[in-house]
């Protein structure tokens, strides 16, 4: 998924260990950004193993170093190493409130994915720096809305006069520039768990909603929470002329939804539910509502990753899950939970890759830079997409 993973490699760490001044040159990493992409475009250098005893007294010594200074959010789906130096882990929105509430913290080192290192930026005062481990953690599903394209169909949508009568509301997971055209036309951002409210509060400002940038979750929100059939659904595909949709297509649609999807939860399929099914005839499934419609209802549960951990760790013991999600909290919940049985819904192992690309060599480089009083890997916003995406961000904040 990322543009630059083939310029990592892996060398014995015994060769690096030695004094403070001898290890800082060690990651030479994310010197660039692209900022027409969530990925990233470089990440050179050469890692150590992450399960290096050293690297770990080394991430032990730096996280001291810095003390309060810092607050480190990890997301959910990040991998082990990383989640043990984590002060509080969450989803995207979780995790960005909790690094405004800390404003004593100089430092947020946001372990997830670029677009949550923005939000973290826009909700976080000006004297705190978000720093993204890795520039090229970004995220394949914001990468498919990006602002020219939204701009465009935007402006088909005035051209049919349908403009006025469209609310924009963009999932948490999109760039600062789509929150910011969102704030711009009146509209709201949303998360996985208040995705229904955002609609009801949109479709009671307008007739019609633009979702961006995932299909899935927007028509299974629509379709299964608000009682509106599949044909009030239409898919703007960025990529064909005029969205790949007849003028009246978008006249009689009610939520018009980009063509976007996350590159771990769409591989999930109903085959892979009828399996699980078939290889444990008690077990219970649960979904992320990124999932395409047909896992979502063939699941016995849907939510959000705050939902699925909810759900879980509340189940009797005994119980059998297949969830599906993101493999690195999946497995987190079957260490967890060990008096369940739980399995990752799909047979085929699948981490969301560029969440992957923070790991420990990164952390510990972004923190011995940090406790030495180099700033790495700083994600700003610019004031005024700042200011415009804070706007869609307040709107959610006062979602009724
Ligand atoms: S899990 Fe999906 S939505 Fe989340 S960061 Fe990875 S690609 Fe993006």
């Amino acid at each position: 998924m990322s543009s630059s993973s083939s310029q990592l490699t892996v060398t014995d760490p015994a060769a690096r260990v030695g004094e403070r001044g001898r290890q800082l040159p060690l990651l030479v990493l994310g010197a660039e950004s692209d900022r027409h992409s969530e990925r990233g475009v470089s990440c050179p250098g050469e890692l150590p193993l992450p399960s290096d005893p050293s690297l770990v007294r080394r991430a032990d010594r730096a996280r001291a170093e810095l003390g309060d200074r810092a607050f480190i959010l990890g997301h959910h789906y990040q991998r082990d190493e990383v989640i043990r130096f984590a002060d509080v882990t969450g989803d995207s929105f979780k995790l960005a409130r909790e690094a405004a509430a800390r404003p004593g913290a100089e430092y947020v080192v946001f372990c997830g994915v670029h677009f949550m290192a923005e939000s973290a930026d826009i909700l976080t005062s000006p004297a705190q720096r978000v720093i993204l481990p890795d520039l090229a953690a970004g995220c394949s599903m914001a990468d498919m809305a990006t602002y020219s394209q939204v701009e465009e169909c935007w402006e088909n949508l005035e051209d049919l006069g349908l403009a006025e009568t469209v609310v924009p509301v963009t999932y948490m997971n999109s760039s600062a520039d789509i929150k910011a055209f969102t704030g711009r036309h009146g509209g709201t951002v949303c998360t996985s768990s208040n995705a229904k409210r955002a609609l009801e509060w949109a479709l009671g400002k307008g007739s019609k909603v633009l979702f961006l940038p995932d299909q899935h979750l927007g028509r299974n929100t629509a379709v299964l929470e608000l009682g509106m059939s599949l044909g009030d659904c239409v898919v703007w595909d960025p990529h064909r002329p005029n969205g790949g949709l007849e003028p009246g297509a978008l006249r009689a649609a009610t939520m018009i939804l980009w063509r976007g999807h996350c590159s771990v939860h769409g591989r999930f399929t109903a085959a892979n539910v009828a399996a699980a099914r078939r290889r444990m005839p008690d077990v219970s499934v649960i979904v992320h509502p990124e999932c395409v419609h047909e896992v979502v209802t063939a699941a016995d549960q849907v939510g959000s990753t705050e939902k699925i951990i909810a759900t879980i760790e509340k189940a009797p013991a005994g119980s059998a899950w297949a969830v599906g999600t993101e493999l690195n909290l999946v497995q987190r919940l079957a260490q967890t939970y060990q008096d369940k049985t739980i399995v990752f819904l799909d047979k085929t192992v699948c981490y969301c890759s560029t969440m992957n690309r923070i790991d420990l060599p990164h952390l510990v480089w972004a923190m011995e830079s940090l406790a030495t009083g180099q700033v790495v890997n700083q994600i700003t916003v610019d004031p005024q997409t700042a200011i415009e995406a804070r706007a869609a961000l307040d709107q959610m904040l006062a979602l009724p």
